[in-house]
């Protein structure tokens, strides 16, 4: 009699050990699915901000920047037309900012190298950076010029001649109508606001 009480006891030992195990080992591996799901929240995380980053460019359909842009926008950026001299919007501009592209937004030439040329084209004699732009040679007249266009999305800017001022020598002479005009001032107030948010 005394034997089988003891026996029953010890299985209820064992049993109440065995669910001490269980319990044990459903919350090891509830830990680790947890942590495991983090990690894969967080990797997402990281991936999803390295490929906006990276993000090429996705370019324009022709219906797209004909809506976006207007005659004179395409006709230069997309044509490699030139605008008239004096007749265009930043020839004579001389407010603190930077200059993007119309058609990506770029930025490509700030006011500190814009320099008066007498051309009647916004010119400047070095880019924001060397990255911003990129270049072609053109036969479109019976000489040699230097082509220059957004190295983002290719579009035609204008043209680099080597009778700039210092420190470069060189002279961009651009067409408004490829670019837009981001003001110093403007451009604070943006960041500012978009500080806030
Ligand atoms: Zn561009």
């Amino acid at each position: 009699m005394k034997k089988t009480r003891i026996l029953t006891i010890d299985r209820r030992r064992d049993l109440l050990s065995l669910f001490v195990i269980m319990a044990a080992t459903t919350l090891s591996l509830l830990a680790i699915t947890i942590s495991q799901a983090d990690e894969k929240a967080a990797t997402k995380a990281t991936d999803e901000k390295t490929a906006a980053a990276e993000e090429p460019y996705q370019p324009k359909s022709e219906i797209e920047l004909r809506r976006e842009l207007s005659k004179i926008q395409f006709y230069v950026t997309q044509e490699e037309g030139t605008e008239k001299a004096f007749r265009n919007l930043y020839w004579n501009n001389k407010k603190d900012g930077e200059y993007h592209c119309v058609v990506c937004g770029q930025p490509l030439f700030t006011s500190r190298t814009k320099f008066k040329s007498g051309t009647g084209w916004p010119s400047f004699y070095a880019p924001v950076n060397k990255q911003s732009v990129g270049f072609r040679e053109d036969w479109k007249l019976f000489y040699s010029r230097t082509e220059v266009h957004c190295q983002r999305c290719t579009s035609h800017l204008g043209h680099v001649f080597n009778d700039g001022p210092k420190p470069t020598g060189k002279r961009y002479c651009m067409n408004s109508a490829a670019m837009k005009f981001i003001e110093k001032s403007a451009a604070k107030k943006e960041t500012a606001e978009s500080e806030k948010e």
